[in-house]
């Protein structure tokens, strides 16, 4: 084996291969690691995976890539938060925003603050002391002010973008910079004792190559096929399995959020872009067939469809291993964890800067190839859990998927982080998880977990005075709203794609 790498192989030509290739044609120094990407045109990508959480501006900034022109190429709009509809009882609704509620006061987190105010009577909802829940409510944006006295430092956000634009940008990038692509499907995959060694590709060509990205989607050629990689199987905990989507004309304001809306045997997203709205219900097919998903995708839409509905299906759960000899699984080859949250590009992203930071000599030693896979699946964990939460926070008895999500059981992990949180409001942030202690807090009480008692620190304290605090707070993040200008407005300055004649297209 050699010493250094040579040659990269990525295939597949989906977000995930295109975002491998972009990042490394970025940070590997030229003419020092050949990047060839393989990706099939009669095969196609999975084409949807709109939505996305903040760290994406992180990714971007790796690239060196200009937000505006980011925008202009994918139609992306800017995104604040998730508003959840009938989730934790029908009629309810509840945003989970980018960001924190309020302002923590004397260690003490702001929202054992608002639990006592709650209970007296004395409180908003709790979404009313978050500037991007604030801003989002009245279609308003502005970016984060660098000034951590100000409030608009409070601001996070992320972006709805066309998930094909977004490749098509990214192959662009990375070809640019020298990555090679071919188009060809893989239909034989060499190994030795070490791994991956070549690739056969339908008109006979042979790629040869020292690391592999196994790219390849659901499929998963590499992985799978080749390599023999089992896959957890987490449906038991998230029986989503379906997806029926369709895109519709943009109409009415545009909206700085994403919409999830529980349905009968899953949820429906919404989510704007520029040019059109994605929408999508997710559904497990073991409680509802095609047909009646379907009719309630088509009856959840408020605008008119462009194209006909396309069915996905889908498995939750992981690889045991992402990395296995000279082979990464990366996207939805590594596991998919349904996008209720929008963390599939985020995990991808992972995947690619882990990769970036452990990069191995040519002989792959198997400490980094552990410890890449200790942390990738930790990372699928804790958001697994994140996600379970919304599912089993649910008082919900109206049908028997509900019925079935309620009373199921749920890994250790989180029935412990809900029964602290039941017990006085506690919640924590362990070893760089993703979702932050204001996600588990939007989502715990947008969902009704309501604790037993208030932190008996914040008890004692005059009631009056918590009122006070909480009352400027949120005067505070109003006013800061009312300033900004609406998120059109701050859009067509701002990363605009298209002329409002083009948005049929
Ligand atoms: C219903 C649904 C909704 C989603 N929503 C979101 C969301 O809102 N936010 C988010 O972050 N993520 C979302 N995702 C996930 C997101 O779509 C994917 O993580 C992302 O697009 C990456 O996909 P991929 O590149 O792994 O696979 P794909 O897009 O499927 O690409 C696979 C590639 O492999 C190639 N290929 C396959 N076999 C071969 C072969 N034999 N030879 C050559 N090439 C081959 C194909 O041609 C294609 O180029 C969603 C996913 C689904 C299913």
């Amino acid at each position: 084996m050699a010493d250094v790498l040579k040659h990269i192989v990525i295939v597949g030509g989906g977000s995930a291969g295109w975002m491998a290739a972009a990042a490394l044609s970025r940070v590997l120094p030229p003419g020092t690691v050949r990047v060839t990407l393989i990706e099939s045109d009669s095969i196609g990508t999975v084409g949807v995976g709109e939505a996305t959480i903040p760290d994406m501006i992180n990714f971007n900034a790796l690239l060196g890539i200009d937000e505006a022109e980011f925008l202009k190429a994918t139609n992306g709009t800017y995104k604040l938060g998730i508003e959840f509809h009938d989730w934790g009882r029908l009629g309810e609704s509840y945003l989970h925003p980018f960001g924190s509620h309020g302002v923590d006061m004397q260690g003490i987190d702001f929202h054992q603050y608002w639990l006592a105010a709650k209970r007296a009577g004395a409180a908003e909802d709790l979404q009313d002391y978050s500037l991007c829940a604030v801003s989002a409510k009245r279609n308003k944006f502005a970016l984060p002010a660098r000034d951590p006295r100000s409030v608009l430092s409070h601001m996070r956000y992320a972006y709805h973008i066309d998930a094909t634009r977004y490749a098509r940008y990214l192959r662009d990038y990375a070809e640019k910079r020298g990555v090679v692509r071919r188009e060809g499907k893989v239909v034989d995959v060499a190994q030795d004792d070490h791994g991956i060694t070549a690739l056969t590709l339908e008109s006979g060509q042979v790629v040869e190559g020292d690391f592999f990205f196994d790219c390849t989607g659901f499929r998963a050629l590499l992985t799978d096929k080749a390599l023999g990689v089992t896959f957890e199987d987490w449906s038991h905990w998230l029986p989503c399995d379906s997806a029926q989507t369709v895109a519709t004309r943009r109409e009415g304001p545009l909206l700085p959020y994403t919409k999830a809306t529980a349905k009968t045997a899953g949820w429906q997203w919404r989510i704007p872009t520029q040019h059109r709205t994605g929408n999508g219900h997710i559904y497990s097919s073991r409680f509802m067939d095609d047909d009646e998903a379907e009719r309630i995708l088509l009856d959840g839409l408020d605008a008119p469809m462009i194209g006909e509905p396309r069915k996905i299906s889908f498995r939750t759960g992981r690889r045991e291993a992402m990395w296995t000899k000279n082979c990464i699984a990366l996207g939805l080859s590594a596991g998919f964890l349904e996008p209720l949250e929008s963390t599939s590009l985020y995990l991808i992203q992972e995947g690619i800067s882990k990769f970036i930071s452990l990069f191995p000599t040519g002989d792959v030693p198997d400490v980094v190839r552990d410890e890449y896979n200790t942390q990738l699946r930790t990372e699928f964990e804790q958001v697994r859990d994140f996600l379970i939460l919304h599912y089993v926070a649910t008082t919900r008895d109206d049908s028997p998927f509900w019925n079935y999500c309620r009373t199921m059981d749920v890994p250790e992990s989180l029935s412990r982080r809900i029964a602290l949180f039941r017990e006085a409001g506690r919640i924590f942030h362990y070893s760089d998880e993703l979702f932050s202690k204001p996600s588990w807090i939007a989502v715990c009480v947008g969902q009704n977990v309501v604790p037993e008692r208030v932190d008996p620190i914040v008890a004692s304290l005059p009631a009056q005075q918590v009122s006070h605090s909480l009352a400027s707070m949120h005067a505070a993040m109003v006013k800061a709203a009312e300033g900004m200008p609406t998120h059109e407005a701050f859009l067509a300055r701002h990363g605009a794609a298209i002329d409002k004649t083009d948005m049929l297209a």
